[in-house]
C-alpha cells in the first residue's frame, strides 16, 4: 500500500517542480512515513492506562468483591427488602420477608390476599381471623407441627393473623388499663403488629396452660420449638435480651415465618430480623 502511495508522491513531485509545493509535499511525505511510529505510540498509550483503571476497584473491594466471600453477609434478592414511603408505611406488603416493627408499619387497609387456615391443633374452637395465616406460612406451620407430633411434642396454635381493626381494639384496651409505656412494651400500635402480615403465629402448650407467657420458653415444648423452628422456616421473632433491637420483651411463643434459608441463617448467627437486614446485601 505505502509503496503505491510513495510512487504517486514521486510522480506528483516530478510533475510539480515548484520548490514551495515540494517543501509542502516533502513535509507530508515525511509525516506519512513517520506516522507508523506515531500510530504505534498512540496504540500503546491506552494499554498503559488500563492497569491504572483496574486499580480503582481494588481500592474499594467491598463494593466490587463477590458478596458470598464474606460469611457475615447474606445475599438477598432486592424484592425481599422492605420498601417504605415517606411516612414509613410499607409499600411492598406482599413480600414474604416484610419487616414490620415500631419504626415502620403496614397500611391500615392491608389484608393479605392468600389467607388460609393451617391444618394444626388450635387452643380454641371456632372460625376466627386469628386462625388464619398466609399460604406459605400455613404450610410451613403444618410441617413444624407434624415434626413436633412425630416426637410426641404437643403444641397448639393460639393466634395468627390479626387485622388492623382488631389490633386497634387490643391496643386501646391495654392503653386504658396500663398506660402508654407498659402497653408499648407488649402491644403494637395498629399497623405496627407483625400479626397483620399473616406471617406470624403465637403458639403454646398445655404445660404453659395454653397461655402466651415467658414460661412457655422453659417448657419442654417451648425448648423443642426453639431448637427446631428454623428447620421449618420460622424464627423466634422477639428473642431473649433482644428488646433493645426489636422493641419487644422476650416472646418465646411468637413465631415468624421467613422461609427455611433465612431462618437457618438467623438461627445460626443468633440474630433478630432487624439485625439480619443490617447484614443482608442486595443482589
Ligand atoms: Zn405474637
Amino acid at each position: 500500500m505505502k509503496k503505491k502511495h510513495f510512487s504517486v508522491l514521486v510522480i506528483l513531485l516530478l510533475l510539480t517542480g515548484c520548490s514551495k509545493q515540494l517543501d509542502d509535499v516533502n513535509w507530508k511525505f515525511w509525516e506519512y512515513f513517520t506516522n507508523d511510529t506515531a500510530e504505534e505510540v498512540v496504540e500503546e498509550t491506552p494499554t498503559e492506562e488500563e492497569p491504572v483503571e483496574e486499580e480503582q476497584p481494588e481500592e474499594s473491594p467491598q463494593t466490587e468483591a463477590p458478596p458470598e466471600t464474606n460469611e457475615n453477609q447474606y445475599v438477598l434478592e432486592e424484592p425481599f427488602f422492605t420498601v417504605l414511603n415517606e411516612e414509613k408505611v410499607i409499600e411492598n406488603t406482599e413480600n414474604l420477608l416484610v419487616l414490620v416493627n415500631k419504626n415502620q408499619s403496614l397500611p391500615a387497609d392491608y389484608v393479605p390476599k392468600d389467607l388460609t387456615i393451617p391444618d394444626v391443633p388450635f387452643s380454641f374452637e371456632g372460625d376466627y381471623e386469628k386462625k388464619y395465616l398466609r399460604e406459605a406460612a400455613a404450610r410451613a406451620l403444618e410441617e413444624l407441627f407434624a415434626a413436633a407430633e412425630a416426637e410426641n411434642v404437643e403444641i397448639f396454635a393460639v393466634s395468627g393473623y390479626r387485622s388492623y381493626e382488631t389490633q386497634y381494639g387490643i391496643y386501646n384496651t391495654y392503653l386504658k388499663k396500663w398506660g402508654e409505656e407498659k402497653t408499648n412494651a407488649v402491644s403494637a400500635i395498629p399497623g405496627h403488629s407483625e400479626h397483620q402480615t399473616g406471617l406470624a403465629m403465637d403458639i403454646s402448650s398445655r404445660s404453659a396452660a395454653l397461655d402466651l407467657t415467658e414460661e412457655f420458653g422453659n417448657t419442654p415444648e417451648g425448648k423443642w420449638v426453639k431448637e427446631h423452628a428454623s428447620e421449618h422456616g420460622f424464627i423466634i421473632r422477639y428473642p431473649e435480651d433482644g428488646e433493645v433491637i426489636t422493641g419487644y420483651q422476650y416472646e418465646p411463643w411468637h413465631l415468624r415465618y421467613v422461609g427455611k434459608e433465612v431462618a437457618a441463617y438467623i438461627d445460626e448467627h443468633d440474630l433478630t430480623l432487624e439485625e439480619f437486614f443490617d447484614r443482608a446485601i442486595k443482589q
